[in-house]
């Protein structure tokens, strides 16, 4: 079913989440025409109650919030906007109008997870991914080995970005071997979070 924001009630609140990582940007409340203005020009739009006017988040500070894509709630009242922000996205100066400690960066395993799955399902010549599938689940599960090593050895120096680099590569490859024996991450995180019950 297609949900189908209902302003009858009045205006909504929309939350505006970043694309990448899930991060909750801002808060703002839209009319119809504000939702149809930030789907049709691509720039969330609000309707702001304080102006008394329609407001493109972004207008003065070109901090605009690129819109990817919308979700309306339960009993569509609600809109859950993902966007990609040009700048800091807080007036005051803050990526996030909330103080947050965490970066919120950890989700962006489910993008990369989702580009790894489109790596694998529509090749492309030009992909070191799609490569890795063609060779099978031996070769990436060797892969995995070789980064797990390069990263042992990156362990025993102090250079951050060569250990970093190699962490990198560990998870991407890891990530890999996962969508090649069709286990999903959400899988192993619940193995991980049963052992954390049991005790
Ligand atoms: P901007 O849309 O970024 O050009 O900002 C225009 C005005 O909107 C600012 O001067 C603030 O008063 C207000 N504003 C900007 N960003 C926010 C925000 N994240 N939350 C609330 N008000 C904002
Ligand atoms: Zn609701
Ligand atoms: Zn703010
Ligand atoms: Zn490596």
């Amino acid at each position: 079913m297609n949900r189908q924001a209902d302003f009858s009630n009045g205006l909504l609140p929309a939350i505006i989440q970043d694309f990448y990582t899930g991060k909750v940007l801002m808060q703002g409340y839209m009319n119809q025409e504000a939702l149809e203005k930030t789907i049709n020009e691509k720039k969330v739009t609000f309707y702001s109650r304080s102006k008394e006017r329609l407001w493109t988040k972004g207008e003065t500070s070109e901090n605009y919030l690129n819109y990817i894509e919308h979700r309306i709630d339960c009993d569509n009242d609600a809109i859950l906007i993902k966007a990609l922000p040009d700048g800091p996205t807080c007036h005051t100066g803050d990526d996030t109008c909330w103080q947050e400690t965490n970066s919120g960066k950890v989700m962006f395993i489910q993008q990369l997870t989702e580009i790894i799955k489109d790596r694998k399902n529509n090749p492309t010549d030009a992909s070191y991914t799609t490569s890795l599938f063609k060779k099978g689940i031996n070769k990436i599960a060797q892969k995995v080995g070789e980064e797990a090593v390069e990263l042992v050895i990156e362990a025993k120096d102090d250079n951050k970005d060569l250990f970093l680099g190699e962490a990198a590569d560990l998870l991407f490859h890891y990530l890999i071997l996962l969508e090649a024996k069709e286990i999903s991450l959400d899988e192993v995180l619940e193995v991980l979070i049963k052992r954390h019950q049991s005790k």
